[in-house]
Formats: structure tokens, sequence, C-alpha cells
């Protein structure tokens, strides 16, 4: 039995795994006690949560040393930490940063905001695949660039970068490479050592974990990154962070950050398997279905498919009762606007209105994938029906091979 409706909608946010919840309840009953308070129980055993939880981070993006890993309050934090720390603390050393089109919101609009203090920013195209090209970059780099931002996976269209070559690149030309890792934590491999990253953006509720917890890795040797902070206060976390930390959102953090790396082989050829299960029935059953972005260098469970002839918006509205996905972009929903890294991979206007993103994720089963390509497929049909446009390229098209 399908317990509907069904969620496909894994890039924006996942459920919290049960044994991340139980990790995470001792700190939220009993153990309430402020990391910083050193001379009584009660903080003792909460700092003692939080730093098994940075030694385990450490270990599962390579990192060197513990002190490295930073708490914030999500990727989002993270992302404004790394680009605003370093630009406002590097800004003698130059004024140029690189990231590309098709970055998060998040890296986006702190760019456009430094671009308002002075900052310059290149922002990279992408090819047709939703991957950047290693020669725009280096031909992008001055002597004034002090930060490359490059995200490892995206979070509409799933694609992944090349970073390692990224970090290559960045360590060659004495640059700090940041990356946004929050779509690619605990899905597939990361080290920051052998992919050169100087800093990197993480999640939790991205892997299974509880929303408001994240982190950012800041390296302290070769180089070392040092950062102007955004909040003052206390002075938490080498006074990078202030601000009395998240004690059960941490420990769900690690929870859900070792859940993801023990059972990442499995999943991923789970969720691969599944998602070419989807793509091949809406083939199968759907005339003219694209998929945008590469489906070679892309995460195991995002599946990001144009409907030719069928609003997106319209599609969602119809299906959505029952299967619980995105159009565009999740976080630019208010607007009609075509998501701009469908632009950005040269999706051509009408196209790129008529997509839809499938987030399949790890309690998504073959039963609810097999539902969800025959309701899809249904409800294309039905809205190509009553599209004039797509019965005139019908018809066209039957008309030329009768001639
Ligand atoms: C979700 C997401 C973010 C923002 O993370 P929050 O923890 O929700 O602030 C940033 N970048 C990417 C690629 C994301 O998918």
């Amino acid at each position: 039995m399908i317990k509907l409706p069904i969620y496909m909608d894994h890039q924006s946010t996942t459920p919290l795994d049960s044994r991340v919840l139980s990790a995470m309840k001792p700190y939220l009953e009993g153990m309430f006690g402020n990391a910083s308070s050193r001379h009584h129980r009660f903080g003792v055993e909460a700092r003692e949560a939080v730093e098994t939880a940075r030694e385990q981070t450490r270990k599962y993006i390579g990192a060197r040393h513990a002190k490295e890993v930073v708490w914030t309050s999500g990727a989002t934090e993270s992302n404004n930490l790394a680009i605003q720390g370093v630009s406002h603390l590097y800004r003698k050393r130059g004024n140029h940063i690189i990231t590309s089109v098709i970055e998060h919101k998040s890296v986006l609009d702190t760019c456009s905001f430094l671009e308002g203090e002075g900052f310059r920013i290149t922002y990279l195209p992408v090819t047709q695949e939703g991957i950047i090209r290693l020669q725009d970059l280096e031909q992008a780099i001055t002597d004034q660039t002090i930060l490359i931002s490059i995200m490892h996976a995206n979070n509409e269209i799933g694609t992944i970068q090349p970073v390692a070559e990224i970090g290559e690149v960045a360590k060659k030309r004495n640059i700090f490479f940041h990356c946004d890792a929050s779509q690619s934590a605990g899905k597939i491999p990361i080290d920051v050592q052998t992919m050169g990253i100087d800093l990197l953006s993480i999640s939790a509720h991205k892997m299974y974990g509880p929303k408001g917890a994240g982190a950012l890795y800041v390296r302290s040797e070769n180089p070392r990154v040092r950062l102007q902070p955004l909040i003052f206060g206390g002075g938490q976390e080498e006074a990078w962070r202030s601000g009395t930390l998240n004690v059960p959102g941490i420990a769900g953090f690690a929870k859900a950050f070792e859940i993801a790396v023990a059972e990442m082989a499995d999943e991923s050829e789970r969720l691969l398997r599944l998602r070419t299960q989807l793509f091949e029935w809406f083939r199968k059953y759907i005339p003219e279905v694209h998929c945008n972005g590469s489906l070679q260098y892309r995460l195991p469970g995002n599946l990001n498919v144009s409907f030719a002839y069928v609003e997106g918006e319209a599609l969602l509205e119809l299906i959505n009762q029952t299967i619980a996905v995105s159009s565009g972009s999740a976080c630019s929903q208010t607007t009609l606007e075509p998501s701009y890294v469908l632009k950005a991979l040269g999706v051509q206007g009408d196209l790129a209105h008529t997509s839809i993103r499938f987030g399949l994720g790890r309690f998504n089963t073959a039963e609810e994938v097999m539902f969800t390509a025959h309701y899809v497929a249904e409800a294309v049909a039905k809205l190509r029906e009553s599209s004039a446009l797509y019965k005139e390229t019908q018809k066209k098209l039957t008309s030329s091979t009768t001639v």
C-alpha cells in the first residue's frame, strides 16, 4: 500500500531520520546544558556532545583538525560567513571573486551585496550539461582574485562540478576555494584535502537531520584561512560565530552525517536505480520529455525533466495533492519567471516553464516510483489534450509523415 501524498522533493529538505531524532532527544530533555558552562555537569556533557560531533564531522570530510569545523545555523549562514568573512578580511589582497551563475541564492545574493561594497564578481557560465568549464575559470582569474566559490552539487538539476580540478586551479594561483556542499554532503564522497577545498558549507536538513543546524569547514593550515565574523557576542567557535550552541541540532547534524556516510554506497546505488527507472518510464509513456543537465555527473536522487507543451505550474497544480515535487526552484516559487538555473543551461523559455524536479530520497520505494511514473504520465496527457499548440504540432507531424 502506498501512503499519499508521496514526498519526492528531497532537494528542498529531507525528513528527520528516526535514528537522528533518538540521538537528539537526550539533549532536548535532561541534558540541556550550555556548552560554554565549564564548571558543572550540565555544561560539560553538552560540551562533550558538541566536541564528539565536531570530531565526527572532521572525519567525514577528511579534515585534519576538529577545530576547523565551525557550527552555524545552516548552509545559508555558512555561505554568508565564508564569502563575506573572507572578502572582508582579505580585501587589501584583492577585490575579485569568482562564482557561477547556477549557485544557490545564498551565494549569489551575498556576492551581489559585496558588489555594492566595491567587490568585482565574475559569474562563470555553465555548459548545456550544467557544468562550468575549467578554462573559463582559469581565464577569469586576475591578480585581484581572492576567492572562488563554486558549489559541489546543484540543488535544482543535481549536476556535480569538477571540484577537485577547481581546487587544483585555486591552489596553483593562491586563491581560497569555497564549496557549497549542501546537496552533496552525505550523498557523494567529499574530501577537503584531495579536493583542495579551503571552506566547505554543509546543512543538516538536506541529509535527514534537523533544520537550523549547519557547519562551515575553515582550513587552518596550507593555507590558513581567517574570517571576519558576521555575528559578535560571547566568542563561541573561536569568536567566528558567537551565540549559544544548538546542542541538540549539532548532535543531530553529526548523527545524520554518520548514517549518510555509512549508508552512502548502498543508498546511492538504490537511488540511481530508482531514478533511472523513473526516467525510463517517463520516456516510454510520455513523448517529448527532456532531462535538464548532465545525467552522468549528477546526484543519484535527482531528476529534473521538461515535459514539452505542458506548463510546469499547471502540472504541479494537477499532481501536488498526490506527489510532492517542485517546479523551477523551490525558493523562487513566488515568481513565475523560469528558473535562472534552467536559463543558464540554455533551456529555451517555453521548455524552461515546463520543468519539474523529482527529488528521490531515503524512504522512497520502487512502488512509489512506479505510481509516480503512471500518475504523471496521465496528468501530462490530460494537459496536452487541452493544449492547442500540442495538437497543432501533432497534426503537422502526422501530415508530414503521411506525405
Ligand atoms: C538548501 C541549500 C542551501 C541553504 O541551506 P539552509 O541550511 O537551508 O540554509 C544552500 N545551498 C544549497 C545548494 C542548498 O541546497
